[in-house]
């Protein structure tokens, strides 16, 4: 190396899951959700004025952030939108971490966490799981920089409940905690709810799951109007027009169109539930799962080699080779037909390799 070379960033990046497209692959691993975005959203994007585009979109996004603010019954100033929810949650790492002291989060959590704190040279500590798998809020009373949960949690799937939030927000009055609510639409409560009481907590959202909308890339945030102001100047200071004018017009129609999303939501939760009975009656420890994706393991079973044999079927699951975790998968749900196509896979896989 040398010359230049010395002066390229040294950094891990994230690493999402395949995006591979191969006709007929089952593809489970990436939390994506199975059904089309909502009619009206997709008629939006079907009449969209191409011509518009000639102009700048609004940089505050006024159209959508209205519609948010008034869904969740909270002022304009309390929302932001961006690019997805990593990059509403890229920017608030960078808006809101700023202490010498190091940021808490879950060793088994969404993998992004750390990365972003590397990228901005934020120092972190990661707070084990308990055994069961849950967090507990004694565990992040401790000097911190701020805190990040995701809720429900990734890749697990399992939820805390508002008073876990409660404890927690009690215990860091002078932390900011961040509560990443990409799944929160699938069965757990949302911290939302605690916004007009903690001026320190913000919680990210996202229209790439429960609306279907993954492709789009539209994401948000809620908070105190001090920590909008905040995220807002890092988003100002990276690129002001952070929603494009074709995601400001689908994602408006998509925001507007909860009934779709509900219904499409309650026979996800419908097939994640019955989907995990089965599992358990092949012998899996299948965690009860409060999102759009259930996290399993086996006594008998080599996670990463029922990976590598599924994938070799064209069914696309996601195995994290990890400490803790590498003996689970994580499974999307999806369609009923694909669900059904992946339990009789692996019932096959069961059989095949003489595991009870
Ligand atoms: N948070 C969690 C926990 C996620 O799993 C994801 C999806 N990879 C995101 C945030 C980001 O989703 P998006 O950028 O599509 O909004």
């Amino acid at each position: 190396m040398g010359g230049w070379r010395d002066n390229l960033i040294d950094i891990e990046p994230y690493a999402p899951g395949e995006q591979i497209r191969v006709p007929g692959l089952i593809k489970l691993n990436t939390n994506e959700n199975p059904f089309p975005p909502s009619p009206a959203a997709a008629s939006a994007a079907g009449s969209f004025d191409a011509k518009s585009l000639m102009r700048y979109p609004d940089p505050d996004a006024g159209e959508l952030v209205g519609i948010l603010a008034a869904k969740a019954g909270v002022s304009e100033d309390m929302v932001v939108a961006g690019n997805g929810s990593d990059e509403i949650l890229a920017f608030a790492f960078r808006a809101f971490f700023n202490s010498s002291r190091p940021v808490l989060f879950p060793d088994v959590t969404y993998s992004f966490y750390p990365v972003w704190c590397r990228l901005f040279g934020i120092s972190y500590e990661e707070i084990p799981l308990r055994d069961d798998f849950h967090m507990y809020a004694a565990d992040y009373e401790r000097e911190n920089g701020g805190v990040v949960i995701a809720n429900p949690n990734a890749p697990t799937g399992i939820a805390e409940g508002l008073g876990f939030f409660r404890n927690l927000l009690d215990a860091n009055p002078d932390s900011i905690v961040i509560v990443d609510e990409a799944y929160v639409d699938f069965g757990a409560d949302s911290a939302l709810t605690l916004i007009g009481e903690y001026d320190n907590l913000f919680v990210a959202r996202t229209f790439s799951k429960s609306r279907s909308l993954a492709g789009l890339r539209l994401g948000f945030g809620y908070g105190h109007a001090d920590l909008v102001v905040s995220v807002n100047a890092v988003k100002n200071s990276f690129n002001s027009y952070a929603v494009d004018s074709f995601a400001m017009a689908v994602g408006a129609e998509a925001a507007r169109d909860d009934r779709y999303y509900r219904e499409r939501t309650a026979e996800l939760v419908r097939v994640r539930d019955s989907f995990t009975e089965s599992m358990r009656g092949l012998g899996f420890i299948v965690y009860d799962s409060s999102a759009n994706f259930v996290f399993v393991s086996h006594p008998g079973v080599d996670a990463g080699d029922m990976y590598g044999w599924l994938k070799g079927r064209d069914i696309l699951v996601r195995w994290f080779d990890k400490p803790r975790i590498r003996d689970h998968l994580r499974i999307t749900i999806g369609l009923a037909e694909e669900m059904d196509a992946l339990f009789t896979a692996i019932s096959t896989y069961m059989k095949e390799k003489n595991i009870r």
